[in-house]
């Protein structure tokens, strides 16, 4: 039994994603594989779910295939740690996505959305100082059951990517140290700051000038066509 994997869209992934670690053992993903329908969501989950087709290479299967995905970094072979199934993966490992079937075509191709309910993409791939160039993939597999054996018909996985924590301790410590006003300062200065205004004045006053000697030079020139007419 043969049958071939694939992952839609697969321009969509990024090669850089933050992980969040949210204590409890969650660490997630940001907008993995890529925001929702294109746009960050600035409050709460951000990401999609990753669409994966599958087909049969013989017509005469036609039923579907367990689709499971799981995150893990490139080893020192420099291929995914691909998952070896003793059995199925427990429904309450976190670290296990399910795909559901959400289309079926005539020509027997499946599709599946793998972490449709989008709940958090969570990774807890533990890391070091030593491992931050480290890449990592999302490995999917499309598995049969049968006479009580797990058989891997294919196996893909996602374009590699780095993670990166935004609480990095050092960053951290760096900023209580330099200081205690927001980094963000607002782009226009309060009314009050009379400082900040005169400069903004100023550098219009400027302004205008330059575009009164774009306007002299105009009328300089069209002067001048008028006179060799
Ligand atoms: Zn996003």
């Amino acid at each position: 039994m043969q049958g071939t994997l694939t992952i839609e869209s697969i321009d969509h992934f990024r090669n850089l994603y933050q992980r969040n670690n949210k204590g409890s053992g969650h660490k997630n993903l940001k907008c993995f594989p890529n925001c929702c329908m294109g746009i960050h969501a600035h409050q709460g989950f951000c990401g999609s779910a990753v669409r994966v087709e599958f087909k049969w290479e013989s017509s005469t299967y036609d039923f579907k295939p367990l689709i499971f995905a799981a995150f893990t970094p490139i080893t020192n072979t420099n291929l995914p740690h691909w998952n070896s199934f003793q059995e199925l993966p427990n429904e309450k490992d976190i670290s296990w996505y399910k795909g559901d079937l959400i289309r079926l075509e005539k020509s027997g191709k499946m599709t599946f959305s793998v972490n449709s309910l989008l709940r958090a993409w969570h990774y807890g791939w533990q890391s070091n100082r030593h491992t931050a160039m480290t890449e990592h993939v999302l490995c999917i597999y499309a598995i049969i059951v049968k006479e009580a054996k797990i058989h891997v018909i294919d196996q893909i996985h996602s374009p590699r990517f780095r993670i990166f924590s935004r609480r990095r301790a050092k960053t951290t410590k760096y900023l209580q140290k330099v200081s205690t006003k927001p980094i963000m300062t607002p782009l226009l200065p309060s009314i009050s700051d009379q400082v900040s205004w005169q400069h903004i004045l100023d550098d219009t006053s400027f302004l205008i000038d330059e575009c009164k000697s774009i306007a002299s030079t105009k009328e300089t020139t069209r002067k001048d066509e008028e006179k060799d007419n």
